[in-house]
């Protein structure tokens, strides 16, 4: 066994089918009274579901959360939010709603539930990433980590195929990643392993019966487990190409994590061929670049950068903003070597 430190897990979580009615009960445990509940404009409803439900315990709903989690945004749901007599913050939603939550409880510090109701796996880490005049800048601070993640699996059984297909690829990356971390420790590598098993398992169910009960349990536990990863150890390549992909091309985020992992894999193989090893396991297939291209195939997801709206010319751009600052990877980034990857996912061929 190589040496290893384990930080511990991130957040307290609540998982199971109906769990949506213990939001109230979390909310006492942190001993908090009132509560904004924050969505998107499509999620608003679910949203005030909860905020009745709450009764005298909701303060109010913000639903304006989008993607990328704008500063102006935040600093008018910030107004908002000052003049609601609240104590805490309960998030409905995917990455774009938990992004919001962040950046509130980086300014008010005030505790967070979040329910996702997707598979991005946001709501395990202390990260946001918030866009200003376009630029997207990351930070990571302890008060942006959610106090309590409640997992309803109910809620994902109306996440569309196509959304489910790309977020749920987009948390196997954080899986991924995690295995070949510099930091990587033995529980978030069976944390890791686990993930992808679940998650291979239950999208192609999901995609034939997107209201398969315990496919769609399976793959929220495999997306927690995912953004457990996400939370606790580093992400290399694939993660920094898809922040550059995402910021300098305004790509969807989900959509460019599918198309580009299984070439950010490809390109790591023969430099990590332990953790090639274990995703190949947990995909059940021979190769681990291979396999996870032909789970998104067969997922109908997008397999191509082209697809996505990217410009062709963008793919030296992407290649050299992907060396330009060093970061821990399996295999030493090459400008070259990274152009090809792009090049591949840019035409949606398979991964070499
Ligand atoms: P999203 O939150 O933007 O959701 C996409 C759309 O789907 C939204 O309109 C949303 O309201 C809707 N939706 C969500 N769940 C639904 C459901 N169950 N049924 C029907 N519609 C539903 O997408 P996402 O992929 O979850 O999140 C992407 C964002 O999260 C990006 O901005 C990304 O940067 C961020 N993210 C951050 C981290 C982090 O650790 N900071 C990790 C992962 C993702």
């Amino acid at each position: 066994m190589e040496p290893f430190r384990f930080p511990g897990l991130p957040a307290r979580v609540v998982f199971g089918h109906g769990t949506l009615a213990q939001v109230g009960d979390e909310m006492a445990r942190l001993g908090r009274r009132r509560a904004v509940v924050l969505a998107t404009p499509p999620q608003r409803g679910q949203a005030e579901a909860l905020a009745a439900h709450l009764g005298e315990r909701a303060a109010g709903v913000i639903a304006e959360a989008t993607m990328h989690t704008p500063v102006a945004v935040t600093e008018g749901a910030l107004a908002r939010l000052r003049t609601l007599d609240a104590d805490c913050l309960v998030a409905v939603g995917g990455g774009s709603t938990t992004g919001l939550s962040k950046a509130l409880a980086l300014r008010t510090d005030l505790d967070q539930i979040v329910v996702p109701t997707t598979y991005a796996g946001s709501e395990m880490t202390p990260i946001v990433g918030e866009t200003r005049d376009g630029i997207k800048t990351t930070q990571t601070s302890d008060r942006i980590r959610p106090e309590v993640v409640v997992y309803d699996v109910d809620l994902t059984l109306g996440l569309p195929v196509p959304m489910s297909a790309t977020s749920g690829m987009n948390a196997i990356a954080h899986a991924v990643e995690a295995l070949y971390a510099e930091d990587r420790n033995p529980i978030v590598s069976l944390m890791a392993e686990e993930a992808i098993r679940a998650l291979a398992r239950a999208l192609p169910a999901i995609a034939a019966d997107p209201r398969d009960r315990a496919a769609r349990s399976d793959a929220l536990y495999g997306a927690w487990l995912a953004g457990a990863c996400l939370g606790t150890v580093g992400m290399a390549l694939h993660h920094k190409l898809c922040h550059v992909l995402g910021g300098t091309f305004d790509l969807p985020h989900a959509e460019t994590h599918t198309v580009v992992l299984p070439h950010a894999v490809a390109y790591n193989a023969l430099a990590a061929p332990e953790a090639m090893g274990r995703i190949a396991r947990a995909l059940g297939a021979e190769d681990a670049a291979q396999g996870l291209y032909d789970l998104a195939r067969g997922l109908g997801a997008p397999t191509a950068l082209a697809g996505l709206g990217m410009p062709e010319a963008g793919i030296e751009r992407a290649a050299e903003a992907a060396v330009a600052s060093p970061y821990p990877n399996p295999r030493p980034l090459a400008r070259e070597g990274i152009r090809r990857l792009l090049d591949n996912a840019y035409h949606g061929r398979r991964p070499d």
